[in-house]
C-alpha cells in the first residue's frame, strides 16, 4: 500500500469520507486522493514524495504559488504579534482601504473568513436592503454552501428552485429562482413576470465552478439593465475571479459596476479570508449601523489579513497580470492543440490566470453544455496526467489555475505530458 492509501484509510476512521471538503475525496474521478506533505512555488509533493506541477493552487487562492517567501514572512511576523484579538486592528483598515481603492464599485467592505460567509451575508444584506425575498442564481454557478444557494433548477421556466442538498428546507429553496447561464430571454421573462419581488441576482461573472464558462456581453448587460430597472441588486460573486482574472477583477473586464461584490480565495493568499462590499448606502444596512445582522469571531483575523495584504501588494506589480495571462493562454492553447492533434474532441479557454479544459468541440456556454462533456475521457485524462506528475482538479466541473510561480519550463513539461496522455486515451 502506498502512503497515500494508508493515510486515506486512516482518515476515514474519524473524518467523514476521509476529507474536510467533498471534492477532495476523488469521488468524481475515482482512485485515492493525494495527501500533500508540502508545496513550494508551482509544485506540491504528496505523502509518497511524488512531485506534481499544481494547477489547483488550493482551488484558486495561491496566485503566487505555494509558500511565497514574502507571504510566509508576513504571516510569521503577524502571528508572532498575536493570532487573533476579536477587536479592531490597523491592518484591517489597510486591507479595506486597498480593496476599495482597487475596486471602484466597492465603497465599503466587511471582512469575513470564507467565501460562503461572504455570499450568505451579501444575500441577507440584499434582502434586508430591498425588503424582498427572491433571489436569482444560475445553474452551474457555485456560491458556497449556505441554504439559499444550494438550490438546483425547478422543473420549468418561472418555477422555483428545489434544494440540491438534503437538509435545506423547501421553504428556503423556493425563494431561489434558478436560471440558465447566458440565457437572456429567460432572464427577461422572469423579470417581466416578478421583477418587483426579486432582491438580487447573484452570478459568477466568469463561471469557474462548472469548468470555465464565459458570459456573453449581452448576458452581462442584461443583468445590469434588468436589476437597475426593477430595483434589484446585482451581486458579482468574485470569490474566484477576484484578482484572478485581472487586477480590476471580472467587473473591470466587463466594464460593469455591481451593487455588491464578494471576494475570497486570492485576497487571503491561502489563509481563511473573504469579504463582501459595495455601495455605501447598501452597506449602511449592516450591523452595527443597520438592521441586517452579520458577525464573526475571527473576521479580519490579523494573520489572514497579513497574508492578503502581502499577496495583493505582489500582484499589483506592473505587468503581473500580463505575464500570468499570457502564460495561462499559452497553456490553454497548447492543450487544445495537443488534444486535437491526437484526434480528440477537445477545447480549452483561459481568462487571466484561470483556464478551462473540455472534452467538447467548443468551449461550453451553459451548464447543459458542460454536462454533455465526455466524463470518462476526462477522468482518464486526469489520471494520466496525475501519473505524469501534473495535478489538475479531481473533477471535470472545475476551472484550473496557473500561478506566477509556474515557469515556461513547467508549462512546456505539462504540454508534453498532456500530449503523451492524449495519445494514449
Ligand atoms: C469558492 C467559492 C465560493 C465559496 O468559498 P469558500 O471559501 O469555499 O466558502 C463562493 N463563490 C465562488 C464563486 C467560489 O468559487
Amino acid at each position: 500500500m502506498t502512503k497515500n492509501e494508508q493515510l486515506f484509510q486512516r482518515a476515514q476512521r474519524h473524518i467523514p469520507g476521509g476529507v474536510n471538503s467533498p471534492v477532495r475525496a476523488f469521488g468524481a474521478v475515482g482512485g485515492t486522493p493525494r495527501f500533500f506533505a508540502r508545496g513550494a512555488g508551482a509544485y506540491v509533493w504528496d505523502a509518497d514524495d511524488k512531485r506534481y506541477i499544481d494547477y489547483v493552487g488550493s482551488w484558486g487562492p495561491l496566485i503566487l504559488g505555494h509558500s511565497h517567501p514574502e507571504v510566509v514572512a508576513a504571516v510569521q511576523e503577524a502571528a508572532a504579534k498575536g493570532m487573533s484579538f476579536g477587536a479592531p486592528t490597523e491592518a484591517e483598515i489597510d486591507l479595506a482601504d486597498l480593496l476599495c481603492h482597487m475596486l471602484p464599485s466597492m465603497q465599503q467592505v466587511r471582512l469575513v473568513s470564507s467565501g460562503t460567509e461572504a455570499t450568505m451575508s451579501a444575500i441577507r444584506l440584499a434582502r434586508g436592503f430591498t425588503g424582498r425575498d427572491k433571489l436569482i442564481k444560475f445553474e452551474g454557478c457555485y456560491h458556497g454552501h449556505s441554504d439559499s444557494l444550494l438550490v438546483k433548477a425547478g422543473s420549468g421556466l418561472l418555477t422555483f428552485g428545489n434544494p440540491s442538498s438534503a437538509g435545506v428546507p423547501a421553504a428556503v429553496a423556493e425563494h431561489t429562482v434558478v436560471l440558465s447561464y447566458n440565457d437572456v430571454a429567460q432572464l427577461e421573462a422572469v423579470f417581466a413576470a416578478q421583477g418587483d419581488q426579486i432582491a438580487a441576482i447573484i452570478v459568477e461573472p466568469f463561471c469557474g465552478n462548472m469548468n470555465l464558462v464565459r458570459p456573453s456581453a449581452e448576458f452581462v448587460a442584461a443583468m445590469r439593465r434588468l436589476t437597475e430597472q426593477h430595483g434589484a441588486l446585482l451581486i458579482y460573486d468574485e470569490v474566484m475571479t477576484g484578482f484572478r482574472v485581472g487586477l480590476g477583477c471580472a467587473q473591470g473586464l466587463h466594464g460593469i459596476t455591481p451593487d455588491l461584490t464578494t471576494l475570497g480565495k486570492v485576497i487571503g493568499g491561502g489563509m481563511p479570508l473573504a469579504a463582501f462590499g459595495g455601495r455605501a448606502d447598501v452597506m449602511a444596512k449592516i450591523a452595527p449601523l443597520g438592521p441586517v445582522y452579520q458577525a464573526g469571531t475571527l473576521s479580519g483575523n490579523p494573520v489572514a489579513v497579513a497574508a492578503g495584504l502581502a499577496t495583493l501588494k505582489l500582484i499589483s506589480a506592473p505587468g503581473f497580470f500580463d505575464s500570468l495571462s499570457a502564460k495561462t493562454l499559452r497553456l490553454a492553447e497548447g492543450l487544445q492543440a495537443a488534444g486535437r492533434a491526437a484526434g480528440q474532441t477537445f477545447s480549452a479557454d483561459a481568462v487571466g490566470g484561470m483556464f478551462g479544459a473540455y472534452f467538447t468541440a467548443q468551449a461550453p456556454q451553459s451548464y447543459a453544455e458542460v454536462m454533455a462533456s465526455d466524463k470518462p475521457r476526462f477522468n482518464a485524462f486526469f489520471h494520466g496526467l496525475l501519473e505524469e506528475g501534473v495535478y489538475l482538479a479531481p473533477a471535470l466541473y472545475e476551472a484550473g489555475f496557473v500561478s506566477a510561480a509556474h515557469s515556461d519550463a513547467d508549462i512546456a513539461d505539462t504540454l508534453a505530458a498532456a500530449a503523451r496522455v492524449f495519445s494514449r486515451l
